[in-house]
């Protein structure tokens, strides 16, 4: 079958390898119907982060049941599924206590489609993926909503939500600061989730005059300028940085009130960024640093699609057939989606 490698830097390529075969229980092979592009794909082929090549590319998608391992209870031949990007397994004691990105029955930090497990795990912009835990990793979708629009809900939708759920849930109308850059689509999800969840202002910082205009498009409030200030006036309640940009990090970071809650989604390569340490000490500024727990959020924000209260299809920005991806895959763009093969 064919299956899209990140080859070297900027470059991708179709790669003949076997297919997938059911080998215990437990397991699906499943054929992708939509595969989205992370906000970390464009980066992480243009050489700007620590995943080296070669391994298969894609890890967002929705896909359909194709085959069963005969134990499996809960799952139909058939079933439209978002697929957990995280390989997990839903039954060791990290996945027990709603942390399955720690699953310990896999490689730490095992992911299709990202990094060197996945030259095991397989990626999504293939022609068929085997799903190792199907009962843990596949989220049936409900009648009625288009897994086209549904397939970056396997990472950004939910690392968008850990942005804002927990904190609108603690204080509901709290107002946010959401501030853009690399994590474009994240950004854009963050806002639709927390207008959804009850936000009260939201305002969107970017130096990017286009993805400031497209924020305000889906209702923030926006800031614009061409570097990033110190801080923001505003007495955010909650900030989220999304920008990629230590300078953008940090702006965040001050922006908060006292006791307020600071939450990035940027990754730095670097251990050795610099925060504003004695602002925040004094402030008491709670940061949050991690992973998405895609697993445990995602029932969640499909449910909110199911409501028609966060409609994702409005970030879309590009949709392709499967022979066109890898021309697609490497073009900028704000939330690509290949249709499955
Ligand atoms: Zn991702
Ligand atoms: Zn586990």
């Amino acid at each position: 079958m064919k299956q899209l490698w990140f080859a070297k830097k900027n470059t991708l390529e179709w790669r003949e390898v076997p297919e997938p075969k059911l080998d215990g229980p437990g397991q699906a092979i499943v054929r992708p119907l939509a595969i989205a592009r992370c906000d970390l794909d464009l980066p992480i082929i243009q050489g700007h982060t620590l995943f080296r090549p070669a391994f298969p590319i894609g890890h967002e998608m929705t896909a359909e049941i194709v085959e069963l391992s005969e134990d499996i209870k809960h799952l139909q031949i058939g079933d439209a599924c978002v697929v957990n990007f995280q390989i997990v397994c839903g039954s060791c004691p990290a996945c027990s206590s709603h942390h399955s990105p720690a699953c310990t029955t896999v490689p730490f930090g095992a992911n299709y489609g990202l990094g060197r497990e996945a030259a095991e795990f397989g990626g999504g912009l293939a022609e068929l993926v085997k799903v190792p835990y199907a009962e843990a990793m596949l989220q049936r979708v409900p009648a009625g909503i288009d897994p086209l629009a549904l397939a970056s809900l396997s990472d950004n939708m939910t690392d968008a939500y850990r942005t804002v759920a927990p904190y609108l849930k603690a204080q509901p109308g709290a107002n946010l600061l959401i501030v853009g850059g690399v994590a474009e689509s994240i950004a854009c999800y963050a806002i639709l989730e927390a207008q959804a969840l009850g936000a009260g202002q939201i305002t969107y910082f970017d130096t990017d005059k286009a993805r400031a205009d497209f924020a305000a498009q889906l209702g923030a409030t926006v800031e614009y300028a061409e570097k990033f200030p110190q801080r923001l006036g505003g007495n955010f309640d909650v900030t989220i940085d999304c920008s990629g940009s230590v300078d953008g990090f940090r702006m965040a970071l001050r922006s908060a009130r006292p006791y307020g809650k600071a939450i990035t989604v940027s990754i730095f390569f670097d251990n050795s960024v610099p925060i504003p340490f004695i602002e925040m000490y004094t402030k008491g500024i709670d940061l949050t640093i991690s992973r998405t727990h895609a697993r445990e959020q995602t029932p969640e924000v499909l449910q909110l699609i199911a409501d028609k209260k966060f409609d994702p299809a409005r970030v879309t920005s590009r949709v392709v057939d499967f022979k066109d991806a890898a021309e697609a895959w490497v073009q900028p763009g704000r939330k690509l989606i290949v249709r499955g093969p």
